[in-house]
């Protein structure tokens, strides 16, 4: 029988936004698992998938921003930590599959984002890669920013 390693957690709880997320993440961290392993992922993971490509899955973040009327979600496949896992075809294909969501949406104008490595450095909760679409409303119909933690500002850094 092979030795199991001993497994660096796989999510951040400093970064978990509402006590519901603090919830599953706690019992993430006690099932010591990455939660966004397709093994796992759907344990954990209660929104429809939406597409499924060679390297990612679509779907719809389980806990929403506030305010947010779309917030989609790519998981990628494999387990990887850093941007220098993905490969060109992959980095494609999210872009792809974000694009047919967003026509099939009509969604107007939205952001996307992706934080990677370190999580202490990015506010970022799952190690595991998943990149982030958001969209809220227009200016004109809410003057209230919809905003997201992503890293810390350094105290070295100068001020332009
Ligand atoms: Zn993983």
């Amino acid at each position: 029988m092979r030795k199991r390693k001993k497994v660096k957690s796989h999510v951040n709880l400093h970064h978990a936004r509402t006590d519901y997320a603090r919830g599953v993440m706690q019992q993430i961290e006690k099932d010591g698992v990455c939660p966004f392993c397709m093994e796992h992922f759907l344990k954990y993971h209660t929104k429809p998938i939406l597409s499924k490509g060679a390297y990612w899955v679509f779907t719809e973040n389980f806990d929403p921003y506030p305010g947010s009327k779309h917030h989609l979600f790519a998981v990628y496949k494999t387990h990887a930590v850093t941007l220098t896992e993905i490969s060109g075809k992959a980095a494609a294909e999210l872009f792809d599959g974000f694009n047919r969501l967003a026509k099939k949406r009509k969604i107007k104008g939205a952001t996307i984002f992706m934080r990677y490595g370190d999580t202490d450095y990015t506010g970022g909760t799952i190690k595991h890669l998943h990149a982030h679409l958001v969209s809220g409303t227009s200016r004109q119909k809410s003057k209230e920013p919809l905003f997201t933690w992503i890293g810390y500002k350094s105290p070295s850094a100068k001020k332009k």
